[in-house]
């Protein structure tokens, strides 16, 4: 599953693959199936060296490679935190509502919290206990630019593969606005959502990378080509610049969620990211295997289920 150079030497736009319908409609069902399970791989291995430096990683595993649970949390082996419970949350509002407000959004997330999860990060525990105080369902502009509304954009991008750019965009940022209000929170979020519907729609690496640019562009923060970002913290500008540089040096699933989990910090999330937009670029089939029946019997199911039902969105 390389990405030969001449293939990012192609224009952009790629040109679309004029795959035969049904064809078509299966390779789209087993990406998005990709992206939600590669979310889910992504927290399962970060989450053992989350909040670690890349040096203990380092005297711990040498290099963390398999899913093994513990960490802070000290999880299962094959247990996922908030990163994908939180985007099963959002999943569930689109099945539920197909074009969710925010309010149902709230009351999705305030459910979630109710459940117990395993974490809750500050940015999202703030968000949900002011919409219990205050029954408002989106929270006020802020300075506070964390990445827990990107890490679980996944569902979105999956629902509304092929409406219009402007939809794809106000449906990305309705979910985020629940808990975080930043422009830099809201142009990673409505990029990633946009790298996994690429990725879903066969754009190729050529068409992430892309993507990738326009955000610097947009946003120079963002900027992600050179010193390696290591110990990315919560901040989004960290936990881009730690994703994008892994997917941009590495030619497939495996290598990018070893590269990005093994630079430590929030490691869950920058796994969970990671692995949303690889999981939907390169599909299902191409998820390592030791890593899949690591995975709780659960989670996976869960994945499976409610990619499939979002992609019939
Ligand atoms: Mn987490
Ligand atoms: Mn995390």
């Amino acid at each position: 599953m390389a990405h030969p150079d001449e293939a990012r030497a192609m224009p952009w736009p790629a040109p679309q693959i004029a795959w035969p319908p049904a064809e078509a409609a299966e390779r789209i069902r087993a990406h998005a199936r990709g992206a939600l399970l590669g979310l889910a791989l992504g927290d399962a291995l970060g989450a053992t060296v989350e909040f670690m430096t890349p040096r203990e990683i380092r005297t711990h595993y040498g290099r963390h490679t398999q899913i093994r649970g513990g960490g802070w949390l000290k999880l299962a082996p094959g247990q996922v935190t908030d990163d994908t419970t939180m985007a099963f949350a959002v999943a569930e509002a689109l099945i539920r509502n197909r074009q969710p407000t925010a309010e149902d959004y709230a009351r999705a997330f305030d459910a979630w919290m109710r459940s117990k999860p395993v974490d809750i990060g500050n940015t999202v525990r703030r968000g949900i206990t002011r919409y219990r105080r205050t029954g408002e369902a989106c929270v006020p502009p802020s300075d506070d630019a964390g990445n827990g509304a990107t890490m679980r954009c996944a569902p979105v991008a999956i629902a509304l593969l092929g409406a219009p750019a402007d939809a794809v965009r106000d449906a990305a940022i309705t979910q985020a606005r629940v808990t975080h209000h930043n422009p830099l929170t809201d142009a990673a979020t409505v990029c990633v959502v946009r790298m996994i519907q690429a990725g879903i729609l066969g754009h190729g690496i050529r068409g992430v990378i892309a993507l990738a640019h326009e955000l610097v562009k947009a946003q120079p923060a963002f900027h992600f080509r050179g010193k390696p970002a290591l110990n990315p913290s919560g901040y989004i500008v960290d936990t881009m610049r730690a994703v994008l540089q892994a997917i941009d040096i590495t030619d497939n699933f495996e290598a990018a969620l070893i590269e990005v989990v093994n630079r430590g910090g929030d490691a869950d999330t920058t796994g969970a990211i990671a692995g949303a937009i690889l999981g939907a670029l390169y599909g299902e089939q191409c998820l390592p295997a030791s890593w899949r029946s690591a995975l709780h019997t659960s989670i996976a199911s869960q994945c499976l289920t409610h990619a499939e039902q979002l992609a019939r969105l």
